[in-house]
């Protein structure tokens, strides 16, 4: 304590079952730990302070409205569309079914980050200008992935969230330059990256002051094999606890499995997630990237309005007040069971 004050540092003393806990009240990040774990006297120095201070201590309410769709809190955004935009009249097509179908917001790949670069790329700057026009005939927001400063430059007047793929959350410079711009950023987690690696990824987007950032779990590796991912749903509840930023989760890339993206679309929504990322597509055998885990339009339909019917099972319900008619209460000694209904 002693040393920790020279340092100008006030530290508090608990000592309790045989055991002494010395902690730093003020700001200890010039601290030298490594100094204080070597003394005899130390068996471990605990940073207890978070390495994201913006992205966890935000208290106020981090949702953000774009157009009509509203990204966190309230009813779940469902980001729609297919994996990569093919053709003009595909994307305008599959626009117009995935708004009917209930979506909030459309997506669609025009830079692919493909691991065989012989694999279909995407269209490039052609598909942000079809991705636009679909954006003007329906008026769901567009969200598509940018992979370098250049794209982000072409993607500016026709994308509304620039997504940061699972392959580029580790890519610093790439979010410091999304983080430069004033465009909401979905950002994914990278499929080996341990939760605290998400956030500090997003903390290097809000420390360039853009603080629109919606993270995605889409899935990790593990020794599963069955599916493409392991969906981390535990993530999505952890994070719903470390930050208050816009939480989505991505069951196409999360699965790879058509069959299994309903159902963890749900799960995804029962966890607390606000929203949803769904590759869908008009023939989902056609589709010239990740066909196995594209969806029809229609399933799409069916899932968001289950999601819808979920989300507002688990949103806390104010109690509504029972009042006891005058002559009721006269004769009877009990209160009968209320039935609260949910309200629509
Ligand atoms: C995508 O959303 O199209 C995509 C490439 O996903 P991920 O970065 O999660 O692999
Ligand atoms: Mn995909």
């Amino acid at each position: 304590m002693h040393r920790l004050e020279k340092l100008g540092l006030t530290c508090e003393k608990v000592s309790s079952g045989g055991r002494t806990v010395i902690s730093i009240v003020d700001d200890a990040s010039t601290v030298p730990s490594h100094y204080f774990s070597q003394l005899d006297q130390v068996d471990k120095v605990i940073n207890v302070s978070p390495r994201y201070p913006l992205t966890a201590t935000a208290p106020q309410d981090k949702s953000f409205f774009i157009g009509a769709t509203r990204f966190g809190g309230g009813i779940p955004v469902v980001v729609a569309g297919p994996c990569s935009v093919e053709s003009r009249t595909q994307i305008l097509k599959t626009a117009a079914r995935v708004k009917q179908a209930g979506a909030t917001a459309l997506r669609g790949g025009a830079f692919k980050p493909r691991t065989n670069p012989y694999d279909f790329c995407g269209l490039g700057p052609e598909a942000l200008a079809y991705l636009a026009e679909a954006r003007a005939e329906t008026g769901l927001p567009t969200v598509s992935e940018v992979l370098s400063a250049e794209q982000i430059e072409m993607a500016q007047e026709h994308i509304d969230v620039l997504q940061i793929g699972a392959r580029n959350m580790y890519n610093y410079e790439l979010l410091k330059e999304v983080g430069r711009t004033r465009k909401p950023v979905l950002l994914k987690r990278a499929m080996s990256a341990t939760i605290d690696e998400l956030l500090q990824a997003a903390e290097y987007i809000l420390l360039e002051g853009n603080e629109k950032v919606i993270l995605c779990e889409r899935g990790i590796r593990t020794f599963e094999a069955r599916t493409r991912n392991t969906l981390d749903l535990n993530a999505v509840a952890m994070l719903k606890s470390m930050t208050n930023l816009p939480v989505v989760v991505d069951p196409s890339h999360g699965t790879g499995r058509a069959s299994l993206v309903k159902p963890m679309a749900l799960a995804a929504i029962a966890c607390g997630a606000d929203g949803l990322l769904i590759e869908a597509h008009l023939e989902p055998s056609k589709s010239v990237s990740d066909a196995e885990q594209a969806i029809t339009p229609d399933e799409l339909a069916e899932i968001v309005v289950a999601a819808n019917n979920i989300a507002r099972l688990i949103q806390p319900t104010p109690p509504v007040p029972y009042t006891r008619p005058f002559a009721e209460s006269k004769n009877r000694r009990f209160d009968p069971p209320v039935s609260t209904a949910l309200p629509n």
